[in-house]
């Protein structure tokens, strides 16, 4: 089994809307009462309350009606949360990383999630539990939820990218195959994560291949880059002064950003899916059981400068891996995360170090090896599988090449690469005339359609006198 979550939007009014910012807010008190309880403790050096039992108890000290129209069991949740991230960072703090904090910082809206038999969902209206004596809130979700009725875990409302939302988690078996189609565990590929391409997947004997394109995505942050600096430019003069309260207009200009930063958020996101769906698509099709990673994390320590270092933050190599990881979990296929160091400058066939190639290409100097660069780091990850499932040392790699693009969907991809948003290009009567053309030579008598046919001067029928290159 497995956990699954998607993301859905509300379609509710406006007074459904406060009753839910309602409940975020009181979760985000319940979350800050946690944090004043453990800071008065703190003080008097007391042990401080951490164990979800012991803030549930706390809780019901309280009594009912202290948090708005939160019940006890989303406030629960947020106990749940509170008690979770304490405890992962004691466990860190143990372990010797002495940067980790514990949760202290408040905040005004808290997700709360209510679990299975709480809730009920009929069609796309969902009914959330609120206090004892408050009355029912239903909502409308925007869509159908994505997975079976029976398979629904739990519910988290939440606030996100300016939008209130639901995610739904539930939990899915793992795909099953009929038989003799089933994905072999022993036949393997190699994964290669780069930015152009976010994934370059080669089977270990080199048959086939899979080039996922993610210049789309690349576009989308350029774009979204060049448009958030023309935005700041243009509002920067709004923006109150220190301790100044903002205007009103100030506070939909931020609105409006965060909706805008969202909005590309999701759209990334939803490439990043794309692409990885269809790279475990491809591998099941090809009955491949097992993925072998190379890891790239290890780059994003290394100080690169401002450019490179950008670049490799909006890569989202922990992301595009966890999705990886979780569509293959989904379709039962192994996967091992290994060092990828020296794979783009390692030959695959003779396995001798070449310098790294600045384009696309690779071509080995030593024997006749010449291919795609990403594909070729794929096989040489692919050999490096553990326990040796690989047996014999890829032949020369070719075989099948599969291109794919991820992000289709974004602006522009379908009719050119080139993005919508920018200027259309100017057609001939205003500025450029288009490449400079030799003018032809002087013509005997006029070439203007009025006046005479320029057959008459011809020599002999047929011959003509210019010929336009
Ligand atoms: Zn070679």
């Amino acid at each position: 089994m497995v956990h699954r979550t998607a993301r859905i939007g509300l379609r509710i009014t406006r007074a459904q809307r406060q009753r839910c910012f309602g409940l975020l807010r009181s979760a985000g008190d319940v979350w800050a009462c946690v944090l004043e309880v453990n800071a008065w403790r703190r003080r008097r050096r007391d042990k401080p309350a951490a164990g979800f039992q012991e803030l549930c108890r706390l809780l019901a000290q309280s009594g009912p009606g202290t948090f708005g129209e939160l019940d006890s069991v989303g406030a629960r949740s947020v106990l749940r949360n509170y008690s979770d991230a304490w405890f992962s960072a004691a466990a860190r703090r143990k372990a010797g990383h002495s940067q980790v904090r514990f949760p202290r910082r408040r905040r005004g809206l808290m997700p709360v999630r209510w679990y299975h038999g709480t809730f009920t969902v009929t069609g796309q209206v969902m009914r959330i539990p609120t206090a004892r004596g408050c009355p029912p809130l239903a909502v409308r979700l925007d869509r159908p939820i994505p997975y079976p009725a029976d398979t629904v875990r739990s519910v988290t409302l939440l606030f996100a990218d300016g939008r209130l939302c639901v995610d739904v988690t539930a939990e899915l078996p793992v795909t099953v195959y009929p038989a003799g189609q089933e994905p072999d565990p022993r036949r393997v590929a190699g994964v290669d994560l780069g930015i152009i391409h976010p994934f370059a997947v080669a089977t270990a004997d080199g048959e086939h291949s899979l080039l996922v394109s993610g210049r789309a995505i690349r576009a989308e942050h350029r774009m979204h880059l060049a448009d958030t600096k023309t935005r700041r430019r243009a509002t920067a003069a709004r923006a109150p002064s220190k301790g100044e309260r903002g205007s009103r207009r100030w506070r939909k200009t931020r609105r409006r950003a965060r909706l805008i930063e969202g909005r590309h958020r999701r759209r990334v996101r939803q490439a990043l899916h794309e692409a990885a769906k269809t790279v475990v698509g491809w591998a099941v099709h090809q009955r491949v059981g097992t993925f072998t990673v190379g890891d790239p994390r290890g780059v994003l320590d290394l100080p690169a400068g401002r450019r490179h270092n950008l670049r490799l933050r909006q890569w989202q190599i922990g992301r595009t891996l966890q999705i990886l990881q979780d569509k293959a979990a989904l379709a039962g296929i192994r996967v091992h995360l290994v060092d990828e160091r020296g794979t783009s400058s390692t030959c695959p066939a003779c396995h001798r170090r070449i310098s790294k190639p600045r384009g696309r290409n690779m071509t080995c100097p030593h024997c006749a090896f010449a291919g795609h660069r990403d594909l070729a780091a794929a096989y040489t990850i692919a050999g490096r599988t553990p326990d040796g499932a690989t047996t014999t040392p890829p032949a020369t790699p070719g075989g099948m090449v599969t291109h794919r693009r991820a992000g289709r969907h974004l602006p522009g991809v379908a009719r050119a690469r080139r993005d919508p948003r920018r200027r259309p290009p100017r057609t001939a009567t205003e500025g450029s005339v288009g490449r400079r053309r030799p003018a032809p030579p002087p013509a005997v008598g006029s070439r203007s359609p009025n006046g005479e046919d320029p057959q008459l001067h011809r020599t002999t029928p047929g011959e003509r006198s210019w010929t336009p290159h």
